[in-house]
């Protein structure tokens, strides 16, 4: 005989598991379904191992700041009623040791164990049924509300909740399970694409950089259009992180968080030497210097890059004071305003997030609830909802986790 829930969550990750254990609490009768071997392995991964679990720096009243996606402001209001200072109390009341980083990340003291665990105990506090390694086959939904087919049998319940999150890395579980369950049910996804992941070059482009594999240094990286064709949606979007050069192309935060802005085909802007004045510099060294034009750039850059990049040209080989004006000029605008096309992404096995999914218009941005098919909830990095680097990723999950447990009580 079928087993009757209040709410079946599909996906045990950071968001599922958070929305399962706060709806738990709450007396809603939950059961949680996985299908990965281990919970919360997304969560183990994350932050290098430390879990980045959220972001000081974050202003629901200004979401656009820190997420991308069809509408910016869906995420308003799940983030002021769930805050990250809501989750930094959670996780000092599980007397959880964290220290912040950079730019307002919080990361804990000793491992991402630390997080998982602390989800696992609200769900226990919850009474929450969590049944994982389990596949769900098929949900449908009719005259006794939705029913799940899974390994352990079909179960029934009037709210399905998907927490199944975006496609990256597909080996640790992750799958399009979530966007397919949403067409079924005739909801908009927005065409999913690798974010906050590396970028590739290829071909004779990239043989002069291969050689600096490992190296890393703070830049201003920008794409879109230049600020002075107006604001907007289509305005310059620029980040000043550190780039890191890989064997295929580029990473780094730098490179991670304008991944996911750049549009394919166009140009990325790179600031090699950010805030320096290269120009008067480099016409200064002139009147003072005879020494090689790679030597004096390595001023204003680590010297392997300094190296590489005089290479380019042959007027660039040269000691600084037999190089023309017009040859320092054109250097130094290079360096300041390098222009490159990527190839393209590392993809998915690589992408720390999936940009896109479900169309945030299908949902409601109060509970997360599907308008057109009532009963089916979608949280976490399955909605089109795309936070920064940082924190920012478990921040949405938390608080549309948060969001969709208080209507699940209240229903
Ligand atoms: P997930 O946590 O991915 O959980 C989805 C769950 O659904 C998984 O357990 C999966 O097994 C399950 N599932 C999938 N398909 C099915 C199916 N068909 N049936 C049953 N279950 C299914 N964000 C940050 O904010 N800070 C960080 O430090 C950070 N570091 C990261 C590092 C790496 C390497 C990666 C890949 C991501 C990182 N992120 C980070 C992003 C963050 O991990 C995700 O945005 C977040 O986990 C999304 O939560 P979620 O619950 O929506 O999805």
């Amino acid at each position: 005989d079928t087993q009757t829930f209040d709410a079946i969550v599909i996906g045990a990750g950071a968001a599922g598991l958070f929305c399962a254990g706060v709806a738990g609490q709450l007396g809603v009768k939950v059961l949680l379904v996985d299908h990965a071997d281990k919970v919360g392995e997304k969560i183990r991964i994350s932050g290098g191992g430390r879990c980045n679990f959220t972001n000081r720096d974050l202003d629901p009243r200004q979401p656009h700041r820190h997420f991308l996606g069809g509408n910016p402001h869906f995420c308003r209001s799940a983030l002021s009623r769930y805050t990250a200072a809501d989750f930094i109390a959670l996780v000092q009341r599980h007397g959880i040791p964290f220290h912040e980083k950079h730019k307002g990340q919080l990361f804990g003291d000793r491992s991402s164990e630390d997080f998982i665990r602390l989800l696992q105990a609200e769900c226990g506090a919850g009474g929450v049924q969590h049944w994982q390694p389990c596949r769900v086959q098929a949900v449908r939904h009719g005259a006794q509300g939705y029913e799940v087919d899974t390994d352990r049998g079909t179960v029934t319940a009037p709210h399905v909740v998907v927490a199944t999150g975006g496609l990256s890395i597909p080996k640790i579980g992750a799958s399009d399970f979530g966007h397919r369950l949403a067409q079924q049910f005739g909801l908009r996804v927005v065409e999913p694409r690798p974010a906050l992941v590396p970028l590739t070059f290829d071909g004779e482009q990239w043989t002069p950089f291969a050689q600096l594999a490992g190296l890393a240094l703070p830049v201003r990286i920008a794409t879109g259009s230049k600020p002075s064709t107006g604001p907007g949606r289509s305005g310059e979007m620029a980040f000043d992180e550190d780039l890191l050069f890989t064997h295929r192309g580029l990473s780094g935060p730098a490179v991670l968080q304008i991944s996911s802005y750049w549009q394919p085909g166009t140009p990325l802007r790179v600031d090699l030497a950010p805030g320096q004045d290269v120009p008067a510099a480099l016409a200064d060294a002139k009147r003072r210097s005879r020494k090689l034009l790679a030597n004096e750039l390595a001023a204003f850059v680590p010297s392997r890059l300094a190296e590489a990049w005089s290479q380019r040209d042959a007027a660039w080989q040269r000691p600084v004071n037999e190089a023309s004006d017009k040859a320092l000029a054109a250097l130094a605008q290079a360096l300041s305003n390098w222009e490159l096309v990527p190839t393209g992404t590392e993809g998915y096995k690589k992408a720390e997030v999936t940009a896109g999914g479900v169309d945030t218009r299908e949902l409601s941005s109060q509970t997360m609830e599907s308008s057109r098919q009532p009963g089916l909830y979608f949280i976490g990095e399955v909605a089109d909802v795309t936070g920064w680097l940082g924190g920012y990723n478990f921040q949405w999950a938390w608080s549309s986790a948060w969001a969709c447990a208080q209507a699940l009580a209240a229903a």
